[in-house]
């Protein structure tokens, strides 16, 4: 079958998905590629929230740390969460990577503390 190169993930593992769902595939993976596809989909459950005038339904997401849009807020949660628990401290050089080397300077120092 042909692919498109305007696919979206979840469209791409629609049609590719007799190539990943079969048992040469591990388990865990295959569950992680479902999930991606069906996420923000019926599939995956959803929340029903009604007023007298109005019902509003949510779906759930899927919460894989592979999904584009799940792992993506997945990664802005724990780089605010990191950047919470860093000193904020000048430090030398390129100024938007002073995290990532605070982070590489704690590290060492732990390892050389056990
Ligand atoms: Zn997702």
């Amino acid at each position: 079958m042909p692919i498109s190169s305007a696919l979206s993930l979840k469209q791409l593992l629609k049609e590719t998905k007799r190539d990943w769902d079969h048992d040469g595939i591990p388990t865990n993976v295959r569950e992680n590629l479902w999930k991606v596809m069906n996420c923000g989909t019926a599939a995956l459950g959803a929340e029903v929230f009604a007023s007298p005038t109005e019902i509003k339904i949510i779906y759930h997401t899927c919460k894989s740390r592979f999904c584009h849009s799940c792992g993506a807020r997945s990664a802005a949660i724990w780089q605010s969460e990191v950047e919470l628990a860093i000193p904020d401290i000048p430090y030398p050089g390129n100024q938007s990577h002073d995290a990532t080397r605070v982070l590489a300077y704690i590290s060492a120092e732990s390892s050389f503390a056990e």
